[in-house]
């Protein structure tokens, strides 16, 4: 499968430990990440991570066209609710597209240890 981890900044974190946590069950799929959430996670984990471009340059919206070719299976998205983030539109836009094409989408970790447990 290929997991798409994105993490604003304040949540970056907790992707980092979930990433660790469950480091077992990611390591047999092909992982995508936005920029900074991907240096994170290769730092913290050693894991193989595809990265795009940092996500107000551009990396939602790079993710959001694997979605939209159907070549993403799930999307860890841990986002900041209570900060305004500068790439809002494109934030708004990956969870449409996730929802347009399907996709199973955690917004945070409680949903995504579920969507990881059950893979
Ligand atoms: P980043 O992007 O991983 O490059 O920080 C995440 C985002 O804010 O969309």
């Amino acid at each position: 499968m290929n997991i798409a981890l994105i993490a604003h900044d304040r949540k970056k974190e907790l992707m980092i430990e979930l990433a660790i946590a469950y480091r077992e069950i990611l390591k047999e799929h092909t992982l995508y990440a936005t920029g900074t959430t991907g240096k994170r996670v290769i730092e913290a984990t050693g894991l193989p991570v595809h990265r795009f471009k940092s996500g107000p340059l551009g990396g939602d919206q790079q993710i959001g066209a694997l979605i939209s070719e159907d070549k993403m299976d799930m999307v860890i998205f841990l986002r900041d609710p209570l900060a305004a983030q500068p790439h809002e539109p494109d934030v708004t836009a990956l969870i449409r597209l996730s929802d347009v094409y399907e996709i199973p989408l955690a917004t945070n970790i409680g949903t995504a240890e579920i969507l990881l447990r059950g893979l």
